[in-house]
């Protein structure tokens, strides 16, 4: 049966000051690593450090948007993948339009020395060391002969998508940042793992909507209508770190199957297809 292994390196949301920004990696059955998300800074690699990750180890990243808590943290993994091993491979980066060319302005702006372009990014050296991978929502992108990926679109700021990755028939789903969307229960049916953002419950459903989010309760019934097997709430504000139990009830109430709420450094296995 295939498998994958899924750690939370960073679960708050863009004002969150308790929890790292977003980035998980799906450790798949055939050795393939895909990090979802790149996060701030160098959070995701001071997680992945605490759990034997390291940098050189993240050669395909799944970008879902190009806002500061889901992208900043590429130049930090780019540099510390080029420091610890210069003319390794270079780091794969899929994203759309939109967010490969966001990309390119923050690599522009962060280290001068290096030269980016359309294509990727040569260090000062001259070693190509990263490539950009514009992606179309809907079109499958292979990542190893076994596992490939597909963006679809989904409702935050325009460019935005969350990827479902799969292989042999086991898939997780991942929303990204955005509010209740159709296409994503679309693009998630028969999943095994869903793991959607909430930044509150129903009662701030309002402000949820005004940021361009999602309540647990959209997040549920996401997942309801799309038939996943399971759901992991992520993008969690400051409000809920200590207590994210409203959240799991809330859920609850419109998803019948198991729900978890991630924290920094969360694992979680999972088998099937
Ligand atoms: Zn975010
Ligand atoms: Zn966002």
């Amino acid at each position: 049966m295939p498998h994958v292994h899924v750690t939370f390196l960073g679960t708050g949301a863009g004002q969150c000051v308790y929890r790292a920004h977003t980035a998980i990696v799906l450790d798949w059955d055939d050795g393939t690593r895909v990090l979802l998300d790149a996060s701030s800074g160098n959070s995701a690699l001071r997680h992945g450090a605490q759990l034997g990750m390291l940098a050189q180890d993240f050669n395909q990243v799944l970008l879902s948007h190009h806002h500061g808590d889901h992208m900043g943290g590429l130049p930090y993994i780019q540099g510390q993948r080029n420091s610890t091993n210069p003319g390794g491979p270079p780091l794969q980066v899929y994203g759309t339009e939109e967010s490969m060319s966001s990309v390119q302005r923050l690599f522009q702006a962060t280290n001068a020395r290096q030269r980016v372009d359309q294509d990727g990014l040569h260090t000062a050296s001259g070693h190509r060391a990263a490539l950009w991978h514009p992606t179309q929502p809907g079109q499958w992108v292979p990542l190893s002969p076994q596992v490939r990926a597909r963006a679809f679109p989904v409702n935050h700021i325009a460019g935005a998508v969350g990827w479902r990755v799969e292989s042999g028939g086991l898939a997780v789903v991942f929303s990204g940042d955005t509010r209740f969307s159709p296409s994503l229960v679309e693009a998630a049916q028969g999943a095994q793992l869903l793991i959607h953002e909430a930044i509150s419950t129903h009662r701030d459903k309002e402000d949820a909507d005004r940021r361009a989010h999602s309540t647990a309760s959209d997040a549920a019934r996401a997942a309801a209508e799309a038939g996943v097997s399971q759901l992991v709430l992520t993008h969690i504000d400051s409000k809920y770190h200590f207590n994210p139990q409203p959240l799991v009830e809330e859920a609850r109430r419109s998803y019948s199957g198991p729900v978890g709420v991630a924290c920094d450094l969360y694992q979680v296995s999972v088998t099937g297809g």
